[in-house]
């Protein structure tokens, strides 16, 4: 791939990033809307402790779940944008500006983008 190739393939990727997030985010609020929700009817009828605990540590465990869920889906996008380096396999997102300055992977520093023609 060229340079330029790059370049749109990581406009292309942030532009669908930013409404990924958007989705992430709206994900993360009703979630948690909805263990308030449960949390405000829940009180009144259970009153274990252990169950409190368990109950307590939900949206912990959500979060945690999103975080993950966000991180495979990061590197799915990665994948599909042909935006990994075919050497090592890492995502070519957070490297991008190393990538553009140098035409190397910013993880392993193999070579990745084309010389382009004439030079
Ligand atoms: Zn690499």
């Amino acid at each position: 791939m060229t340079k330029q190739e790059f370049i749109l393939k990581i406009e292309t990727w942030r532009r669908m990033q930013i409404r990924n997030q958007i989705v992430f985010f709206i994900g993360i609020a009703f979630l948690f809307a909805s263990w308030w929700f449960l949390t405000a009817r829940y009180d009144h009828s259970e009153p274990s402790s252990s169950s409190r605990i368990a109950w307590a540590c939900t949206p912990f465990a959500l979060f945690f779940i999103m975080i993950v869920g966000h991180k495979l889906v990061l590197g799915y996008t990665f994948k599909h944008h042909g935006l990994s380096c075919p050497a090592c396999g890492k995502p070519l997102g957070g490297v991008e500006a190393i990538v553009i300055a140098t035409g190397n992977c910013g993880n392993c520093g193999e070579r990745i983008l084309e010389s382009p023609p004439g030079a």
